[in-house]
């Protein structure tokens, strides 16, 4: 269905779940809950499961969290949620999957950030233990390089090395050049300590669009390990949206990206799954997966002032949503289905052909009656208070005939 070409990976198994080779682009989530809180945690999990997330990470901080994992994943595997968890560790993960083996075997893959293992041997020390345990209980690892805590040993070599030559380059390069080659020298480590290469998932994440896409271009070129996308500490709201967007994008039109999450600041109290559903629709815009139905609306203008036409794609929109769990199994190809609601017949009927179904309303002072267009052909013309429910029974109808079994 894309015209993108993806960038040529190993695949690595998380869990059931392939990543890079010929895999979809997996979408990712993390929780947010203690994830000592075994009631908390499992619910957000299956909020996330539930919304898309094929992968969910769970922050493993401590003992307490460490001995909550194989409960969670129990209590998942109760619900019949089989989403593979990712145990995210910093600072002290080799000692606590030492001392809870049981973490270490409910996880489907281990999250490192080798910067944060500390510095020289005991660095060394401690990254050997989380690899060695990674070998014992054959989990994949995500070496996750970060902007914030890049090893500034390697960091001021390069600097060094590049205050030498006779055209140094610009700082800002040489620490992206660090963050690539941090990220592959702590992956050759692991593969020389036993993980096997089809073991390997690599990240860099960076806050800033252009470092992000300038780093994960370096790191594609040199190595065929499937790369982690994300935009860390993207931020809130809109902001956090457009600057993941703008960074994903770019790199996942040039096929580079095997897995994707997006990292938004949600509101306070705010629904920590809108990361899961930005995530589809970026990859569904590309063209590069399909999750659910997608609705064509114009944006409205002075030719329909009421908001009738809103109404209707807002309510057609969440329609379409919330069938999408029940209509997933009994139709397949559905996710892919373009629905078109227009406000004005300027360019209602052309965008309605185009798309499965669609519906133009009648703008302001216009004759009050809805053409609707049923594969390219115009089926009916709807009128009267009932447009809304007659639209949807048709949207219905159509699921039926043309995606059932
Ligand atoms: S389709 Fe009609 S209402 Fe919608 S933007 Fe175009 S002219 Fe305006």
């Amino acid at each position: 269905m894309s015209p993108i070409v993806r960038r040529f990976t190993r695949q690595v198994r998380v869990g059931p779940v392939p990543v890079g080779g010929d895999a979809p682009v997996v979408v990712q989530s993390m929780t947010n809950t203690d994830t000592a809180d075994v009631l908390a945690t499992v619910k957000q999990v299956r909020e996330l499961a539930d919304a898309g997330s094929e992968i969910v990470r769970v922050t493993v901080n401590n003992l307490e969290s460490a001995q909550a994992v194989p409960r969670i994943r129990d209590q998942l595997d109760a619900f019949g949620c089989r989403v593979p968890l990712v145990g995210d560790f910093h600072f002290n993960g080799h000692k606590l999957l030492t001392q809870e083996p049981a973490c270490a075997e409910a996880l489907a893959k281990l999250r490192i950030n080798p910067g944060n293992l500390g510095r020289g041997a005991k660095r060394d020390e401690s990254f050997a233990t989380l690899i060695d345990i990674a070998c014992r209980y054959d989990k994949p690892v995500r070496i996750g390089v970060n902007w914030g805590s890049l090893d500034p040993a390697l960091a001021g070599r390069m600097m060094d090395e590049n205050a030498k030559l006779a055209e140094p380059a610009e700082p800002e390069v040489v620490m992206r050049r660090a963050m690539v080659a941090s990220a592959l020298e702590s992956a050759a480590q692991a593969e020389a300590w036993g993980l096997p290469g089809d073991k390997i998932v690599l990240s860099c994440k960076m806050s800033r669009v252009q470092d992000l896409i300038a780093v994960y271009r370096d790191l594609a070129a040199q190595c065929d390990y499937p790369l982690h996308l994300g935009l860390t500490e993207a931020g809130m709201g809109s902001k956090g949206i457009v600057a993941s967007t703008a960074a994903l994008a770019v790199l996942l039109q040039e096929g580079i990206g095997d897995t994707i999450r997006i990292s938004l600041t949600p509101e306070p109290g705010g629904d920590r799954t809108k990361e899961v559903s930005v995530a589809q629709e970026i990859l569904q815009a590309l063209g590069l997966r399909a999750f659910t139905p997608q609705v064509t609306a114009c944006p409205g203008c002075g030719r329909t002032t009421s908001t009738v036409f809103q109404e209707l794609a807002q309510d057609i929109e969440s329609y379409l949503r919330t069938q999408m769990p029940l209509w997933r199994g009994a139709y397949p190809g559905v996710e892919a289905m373009q629905v078109a609601v227009m406000g004005c017949v300027v360019n209602g009927p052309g965008e309605s052909k185009h798309a499965n179904i669609g519906i133009s309303l009648p703008g302001t002072g216009e004759v009050p009656v809805a053409p609707v267009y049923v594969d390219g052909e115009k089926t009916v013309t709807l009128k009267g208070e009932r447009i809304a429910a007659e639209f949807q029974a048709i949207v219905e109808d159509y699921v039926q005939r043309r995606y059932g079994k």
